[in-house]
């Protein structure tokens, strides 16, 4: 039967990917084409399948990509097509921004849609810059206006008569080009010129901006500060309270932009906790993991795994790849048998956790060295059969410690890596135009397929305040074979450790 066509009218929330809801996360996830907004942050099409058509339809202030007419008539071709289309808009699709408009248009043609609700910037915004809409000390209401400094928006006129009586916060979208007439005809109509004024542009995003002032000398401030579009403008007593609440401008990194150099599957971690702590996180993958060339290896050691003493998993991609071709093979856990297992690297024995298996030993340090004496101190691995489930292309330090050790070692490949050539999140694009303070490295292959890339040296030489974060000495070792110097070296090689010490080096 073939799928019927849809339209999802989804709100992307103010900028903050984690503001997306779960809903929309869900949508996005089986959407086959995503028509998305200027505005709306570009990690979330990661969300997407990897098949899915993504189109961008503008805007950045009057420069439609596609007429607003198109646009229409596309979601409507899409649908018909068949096709599961999500619509992204930033913040709230009904809060401006004309989602009104194409459900109406989707309607006319007879096309299913459904609109899913999004944290819109008017009411997101003021908070993430300490400012609560409403407060039982203040105000007892909010009034969202249109400040029109976007023509293509034009609608009804905005009565700043009434909006300067009614009592309580205003915010003011679309108005920062306009900040010096709308405070005079709010002042006109009779506004305390001291009434206290916020403006906060990439609200809720790692570029957030925050200025303060009065009504009477915001326009000024805005002047001088050089402040541009996409802002808005909180107006009340309210404002008062950002000295207090200020939560996410005050965050250890907030403002520190950071590009973290990792596989898809594998960036999350690091990404997550640097979002955490404020920072503007550039994620931009190097390596696609794909199954190896050759099978034969890992389907011998599947048909005689019980014959193994331990299994060895030098890394998360390693783990994940190994118990995708384990499972086409087996159908229960438990034939995975008694044998124990190594992981180096908490991120990979939390791989193998999450699977509720129990890892036998972690090497307190991650080298090939460290690794076979962490094994041997749970008994002799004299005669030992191992196998070790790596890339394609690994070093042989690590085998041959373990023969060393007189271990009987099968290194076998369960994944190899590829290079990432694709911009979906529109990271590389921003490194390029706008540098980065950090760039992170967590192994010596991230250096090298970073390098290969974004070409380091070019890099370094339009942006001469580019830092290079290590994670260990392994890392350090191939940044300094391509001829720079880690300006930091993580004392503990672990994300945590990485992050601990470009707080450290930021402070
Ligand atoms: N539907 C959107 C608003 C669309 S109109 C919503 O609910 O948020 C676009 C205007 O929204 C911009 O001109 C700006 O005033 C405001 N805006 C959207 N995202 C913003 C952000 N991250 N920071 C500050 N203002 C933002």
């Amino acid at each position: 039967m073939k799928s019927k066509g849809i339209v999802y009218l989804v709100g992307a929330g103010p900028g903050d990917a984690g503001l997306l809801t779960v809903r929309g996360a869900e949508l996005l996830a089986r959407a086959g084409v995503v028509v998305y907004d200027a505005l709306v942050n570009k990690e979330l099409l990661r969300l997407a399948p990897r098949e899915a058509e993504l189109i961008y339809a503008g805007k950045r202030s009057s420069e439609h990509a596609i007429p607003q007419a198109q646009l229409n008539q596309l979601l409507v071709d899409k649908a018909r097509a068949g096709l599961c289309v999500v619509r992204l808009k930033g913040g709230d699709p009904y809060v401006f921004g004309r989602g009104g408009e194409e459900a109406e248009q989707l309607a006319a043609a007879g096309i299913a849609f459904e609109v899913v609700p999004g944290v819109t910037s008017s009411i997101a915004g003021p908070n993430y810059a300490g400012i609560p809409l409403t407060h039982r000390d203040f105000c007892s209401s909010f009034t969202v206006v249109t400040g029109h400094e976007d023509p293509d928006k034009e609608g009804p006129e905005v009565d700043w008569a009434s909006v300067a009586k009614v009592p309580g916060t205003k915010v003011v979208l679309m108005g920062v080009t306009r900040v010096k007439s709308i405070s005079k005809a709010l002042i006109e109509h009779g506004m305390a010129a001291g009434t206290p004024v916020a403006m906060i542009r990439w609200a809720t995003t790692a570029r957030q901006e925050t200025i303060v002032g009065t009504l009477g000398a915001m326009a000024e401030v805005a002047e001088q500060a050089g402040f541009k579009p996409p802002g808005l403008m909180v107006i009340g007593d309210v404002v008062r309270l950002r000295d207090r609440l200020n939560w996410f401008e005050k965050r250890p990194l907030f403002g520190c932009r950071i590009v973290v150099t990792r596989t898809r599957a594998q960036a999350s971690q690091l990404t997550r906790l640097l979002l955490e702590r404020g920072a503007d996180v550039l994620e931009i993958p190097t390596i696609r993991i794909l199954p190896p060339n050759e099978k034969h290896a890992i389907a011998d050691a599947l048909l005689e795994l019980n014959s193994y003493d331990w299994l060895v998993f030098t890394s998360p991609n390693g783990a994940t790849a190994f118990f995708e071709f384990f499972f086409k093979v087996f159908e229960d856990l438990r034939d995975i048998g008694g044998v124990r297992i190594a992981a180096v690297g908490p991120a990979t024995a939390a791989k193998l956790r999450e699977l509720h298996l129990r890892v036998d030993a972690i090497p307190k340090e991650f080298v090939a060295s460290k690794v076979a004496a962490a094994m041997a101190e749970q008994g002799s691995l004299e005669n030992l059969k191992i196998l070790l489930l790596r890339a394609e292309v690994a070093n042989r330090d690590l085998p041959k410690h373990l023969e060393e050790l007189g271990a009987i070692v099968d290194d076998v490949a369960c994944y190899q890596t590829a290079p990432e050539t694709e911009d979906r999140n529109g990271a590389v694009a921003r490194l390029l135009e706008t540098g980065a303070d950090w760039i992170t490295f967590t192994s010596s292959s991230t250096v090298e397929n970073f390098n290969a890339r974004m070409d380091l040296k070019q890099l370094r030489a339009s942006h001469p305040g580019l830092k290079l974060a290590s994670i260990g000495p392994e890392t350090s070792k191939a940044i300094i074979a391509l001829g720079f110097k880690p300006d930091l070296e993580a004392k503990e090689h672990t994300t945590d450790g990485l992050i601990k010490a470009i707080e450290a080096a930021t402070k």
